[in-house]
């Protein structure tokens, strides 16, 4: 139900986790983060309360420079540990808000493909496809690029890749999705609330965009994939 990514050049896990509580107003059930740990994929994830995922973090502490966080209100699949978000398969975490309604038949093709599901969530076919493209050789914006126009129904999705620790490609259909500059690190996030703590310059994503975002700058593709500049604004949410 909330979403925020940080590429950036300090630790991020309490950040993320900073970032995740000012978007508890919108109620969850579960909730994770997952970073590049030394380039590996890393997760911690835990249900009910985020202070349970601070207590997890606290025992287990991650590492990295580069994550995605998320706050989950479950659509598909029951509140448990293994169905929180991010999910993860073959080098590829992704975070979601909203549903993607053709999961199933996505999900029997990922199968078909030699992937291997392991949620009951309708979120983790993005991971799956994504990382069917990657394992055919494409880059990471390939394979999201290929994979985004074949989900229906309304999202926001954030990508992290294994061994890209400068890389987050975030899209936007139907759930809000904003862009945070920083001074040498950049943020994606639901809203500028959760950006607040970080930075109030904000970047509001249009229907269908999605974007390539590094440590200093981000790219904007429209629904026909073509690159588009989107206004920066200021925010007055922090003040
Ligand atoms: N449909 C997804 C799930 O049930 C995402 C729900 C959300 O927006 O948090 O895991």
């Amino acid at each position: 139900c909330g979403i925020v990514g940080i590429v950036g050049t300090s630790e991020v896990a309490s950040r993320l986790v900073d970032a995740l509580k000012r978007l508890e107003y919108r109620g969850y059930d579960s909730a994770g983060v997952a970073t590049l740990e030394g380039g590996v994929l890393t997760r911690r994830r835990a249900e009910g309360k985020l202070r349970n995922l601070e207590a997890l973090l606290h025992k287990s502490p991650l590492a990295g420079t580069i994550g995605i966080g998320h706050t989950r209100w479950a659509t598909h699949g029951a509140p448990t540990v293994d169905n929180a978000h991010p999910h993860a398969s073959g080098g590829v975490a992704v975070v979601h808000n909203g549903i993607i309604e053709n999961y199933l038949a996505l999900r029997e093709e990922a199968v078909a493909r030699g992937l291997h599901p392991v949620t009951e969530t309708d979120t983790e076919v993005a991971a799956l496809l994504v990382a069917a493209e990657l394992a055919d050789g494409l880059s990471p914006q390939e394979a999201v690029g290929r994979v985004l126009p074949r989900l229906r129904g309304a999202f926001a999705l954030v990508f992290l890749f294994d061994g890209h620790d400068e890389l987050l490609i975030g899209a936007r259909r139907g759930s809000p999705l904003a862009v945070g500059h920083g001074s040498g690190e950049m943020f994606l996030g639901s809203d500028a609330i959760a950006l607040s703590p970080f930075t109030d310059r904000i970047t509001y994503l249009d229907e269908g965009d999605w974007v390539v975002v590094t440590r200093t700058g981000a790219q904007v593709y429209d629904r026909d994939n073509r690159p588009v500049t989107r206004a920066e604004s200021r925010s007055t949410v922090g003040a």
